[in-house]
């Protein structure tokens, strides 16, 4: 599969790189990474990354124009389903590519490397250039790491193999960057976000199962001179509170006339909810996008029986290991 990527890259003059609407910092590593690879290898090449860009995310580069587009390869990463691509048009391309670690959603590229055993697009992306002849420096492969270290939120995940490890030595080794630059430029916040979070950690709600919520309304953005993306971007933060096992930020979004929604779990599973909600995402990173605060409420709630029926499985399970016993 990766040399049937490097081939196709290989074939096209113009290649456009787009990824997933609401930009991550893996979404936006691994389209600006690949992006600066194939520069690299292929000079001659005319190679855009486009996307809505985030003021946060900048130090990883700059994003390109989406314009004139006519014969052009398109590659995607980071994004299972069609219609969450941030690009204006599908028109203009002769072919397309999807390298992607989401759960499969829909097939609508004519290759699709999909590994949602990995921790992040950037991940596969390091292991395309390492299996092909595309080329990689230090500030590639810094850009990568830092996708990757985000995405995994530290190697926290299960989804960090020893095949995570291994590439990431790999990198390390070979581009010489140095973890403090990529740590400095990855976590550095505004006092204003930490007393957001900290208003956040103080309001929270639980429901009966230990379900955490906290609502974020268009009043408490401006209290904190903070933009509508700012708590849904700190939720990873609160993960490993003894009595929460899933945990929602619920954010007004007045600008776009919807309510925000990121969710994580430290067992259940979430996506198949967030997708009953309008979103969708991993097992247990997920976001979703609704009407209301009322809709958002019913999330909550099935997020609660999901607990629940969690809770009473873990249950059943030890006692039937002590019987065994
Ligand atoms: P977030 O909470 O925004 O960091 O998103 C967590 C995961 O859920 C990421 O993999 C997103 O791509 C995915 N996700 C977030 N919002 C949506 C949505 N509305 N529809 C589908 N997937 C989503």
């Amino acid at each position: 599969m990766y040399k049937l990527i490097y081939k196709e890259i290989k074939k096209y003059d113009t290649i456009v790189i787009a990824r997933h609407i609401g930009v991550d910092p893996d979404a936006m590593a691994s389209q600006i990474a690949l992006r600066d690879a194939i520069k690299l290898s292929f000079p001659g090449k005319r190679v855009l990354a486009v996307g809505t860009g985030s003021a946060k995310f900048k130090y990883m580069g700059t994003l390109d124009k989406f314009e004139n587009i006519s014969d052009a390869l398109l590659i995607i990463t980071d994004t299972p389903d069609k219609k969450r691509v941030d690009i204006p048009t599908f028109d203009g391309f002769s072919a397309m590519i999807k390298i992607d670690h989401h759960p499969f959603v829909e097939k609508f590229c004519d290759i699709e490397l999909i590994d949602n055993n990995v921790c992040s697009a950037c991940e596969i992306i390091m292991n395309l250039l390492k299996n092909t002849r595309l080329e990689c420096n230090s500030n590639i492969a810094k850009t990568l790491f830092a996708g990757l270290v985000s995405d995994s939120n530290r190697f926290l995940f299960d989804s960090c193999t020893p095949k995570t490890f291994e590439i990431v030595a790999y990198y390390l080794e070979k581009y010489k960057f140095k973890l403090s630059d990529v740590y400095e430029t990855l976590y550095l916040r505004p006092l204003k976000e930490v007393r957001l979070e900290g208003y956040m950690a103080t309001n929270m709600e639980l429901t009966k199962h230990g379900v955490a919520y906290i609502k974020v309304t268009d009043e408490i953005i401006n209290k904190f001179n903070v933009d509508s993306a700012s708590s849904g971007n700190l939720v990873n933060n609160f993960n490993h509170i003894e009595e929460i096992l899933v945990w929602v930020t619920i954010t007004e979004d007045v600008k776009n006339e919807i309510i925000r929604i990121s969710i994580r779990s430290r067992g259940p599973v979430i996506n198949d909810i967030a997708e009953k909600f309008n979103g969708g995402g991993h097992s247990t990173a997920s976001g979703a996008k609704v009407e209301s605060f009322d809709v958002a409420m019913e999330l909550v709630d099935a997020l609660d029986k999901r607990v629940e029926e969690y809770l009473k499985k873990i249950k059943k399970e030890k006692v039937e290991k002590l019987e065994e016993e």
